[in-house]
């Protein structure tokens, strides 16, 4: 790990776009050393930490529950 740390250090990290929580909330991935971060709810960028795991976690889950609903709800007026 450590020539690939020096490398982050040196050039800076390397974030790819690893997952879509919710239209807002994104997650992050260093492609080198895989430092993980997230959007926070003031739209900063902040680490990754269990804590915001968990909270991204439930966040995608009533992200995609609307989502799936709204869906329903279009799909339902359209057919009466
Ligand atoms: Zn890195």
């Amino acid at each position: 790990m450590a020539p690939i740390k020096l490398y982050c250090d040196f050039f800076g990290h390397n974030y790819k776009l690893t997952k879509h929580v919710t239209k807002h909330v994104k997650e992050y991935t260093c492609k080198h050393c895989k430092k993980q971060l997230t959007t926070s709810s003031n739209g900063e960028l902040i680490e990754l930490t269990p804590t915001y795991k968990d909270i991204n976690f439930v966040l995608e889950r009533i992200y995609n529950n609307r989502r799936l609903r709204l869906k329903q709800k279009t799909l339902s007026s359209s057919i009466y």
